[in-house]
């Protein structure tokens, strides 16, 4: 007996589930040892506990007891091949729409309300008074905001073909150039999205997009540290990332999720520092006065136990929350939260 024969008989074993092909056709056979009067044949399953194994383990058997001498004995062991892993089910999209831009950064928050979006705006505008070219993709699936912040809603960006692909012309408005999920989903329709396809959704907005040279380009992240963040952080090449929050104590341990989102071991992203947003709260009337109504230094504290800077304190003001709301930024203006803005932009530059 040799193995190439004890191979051809192999070939009587069909498996049923396989349209009738044999052991041998579908790669299964991956061992025929003999040892004196004894064959030992290894088939391959690639999942544990494939229902039809013993169905095959006995045929296996019997074929080669049919054709081989009186009193062979035969034994078939079985291993377990996971199949290669398939590819990904998702955007085949490059980086190509990236290619001219010089520095991609994250904004984060541990969780929402914390001003995340209203900072990422803000920066957004006052780096481009600053004189340097800004996008901003807003990537905030659950609640898109920049078409509201930027007073650009109903508006449908353009696409056009370029050779095999479609890309996406961003909208631009006070020197920025700005791309929201908004632009495209109903509120409704965004909050619904889960998973795989709110990541597809976020990757096709940053990757399709034709952002043309640019110095700064802004990701305003979903709040939290969840799964689409983790892709997000994967598939899109961000230098870094800038962490909002709030100066209460119980806004730590946010910032401490977030903080790990982007220094765990398999993203290894730097984090430029920290934004103190709501820092003190000053009146309309009173502009030289600032109340700590969240607490005093905690920013500071924060910045200090994640061994990071703090890049910038804003205000609570009613200018900041209105410029929200109208689409008009506090950035571009020359009171002091348009100014604390400015110096939050300095701050990010040199960090850069
Ligand atoms: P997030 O993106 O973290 O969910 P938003 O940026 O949407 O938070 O802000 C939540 C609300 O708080 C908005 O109405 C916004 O106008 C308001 N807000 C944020 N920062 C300030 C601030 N410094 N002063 C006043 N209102 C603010």
């Amino acid at each position: 007996m040799k193995p190439n024969e004890i191979n051809k008989w192999l070939f009587e074993v069909q498996h049923p589930a396989k349209g009738d092909k044999n052991v041998v056709e579908l790669g299964m056979v991956e061992n025929i040892d003999i040892q004196d009067n004894k064959v030992i044949v290894t088939l391959a399953f690639s999942k544990h506990r494939d229902p039809l194994a013993e169905y095959l383990i006995g045929s296996t058997k019997a074929a080669i007891i049919r054709n081989a001498p009186q009193g062979t004995e035969v034994e078939v062991k079985t291993v377990v091949k996971e199949e290669a892993p398939k590819k990904k089910p998702g955007l085949d999209l490059g980086l190509e729409e990236l290619s001219d831009v010089k520095h991609i950064i994250g904004i984060a928050s541990g969780k929402g309300g914390v001003g995340k979006s209203t900072v990422a705006v803000n920066l957004a505008v006052a780096l481009a008074r600053l004189g340097y070219k800004v996008g901003l993709a807003d990537a905030d699936v659950y609640g898109p905001s920049v078409p509201k912040m930027t007073a650009t809603e109903g508006l449908m960006p353009d696409a056009f073909q370029d050779g095999e692909k479609e890309v996406i012309v961003p909208l631009e408005k006070y020197g920025v150039k700005w791309m929201s999920i908004g632009y495209f989903a109903s509120p409704e329709q965004a909050l619904i999205w889960r998973g795989p396809m709110a990541c597809n959704a976020l990757k096709q907005m940053i990757l399709q997009v034709r952002w043309g040279e640019l110095d700064f380009l802004l990701i305003d992240m979903p709040p939290g540290t969840g799964d689409i963040h983790i892709s997000l952080v994967h598939d899109i090449p961000m230098e870094g990332a800038v962490i909002v929050t709030t100066p209460q104590d119980v806004a730590l341990a946010d910032v401490e999720k977030g903080v790990n989102m982007f220094r765990n071991k398999s993203v290894e992203k730097p984090i430029f520092g920290l934004v103190e947003n709501m820092a003190w709260f000053t009146p309309e009337e009173l502009p030289d006065h600032k109340y700590y109504i969240f607490g005093k230094g905690g920013g500071e504290r924060m910045a200090e136990k994640y061994g990071m800077p703090l890049l910038g304190q804003i205000p609570i003001v009613q200018s900041i929350r209105e410029g929200g709301d109208t689409g008009e930024p506090a950035a571009l203006s020359t009171r002091p939260d348009g100014i604390a803005f400015l110096e939050l932009a300095q701050k990010v530059i040199e960090a850069v």
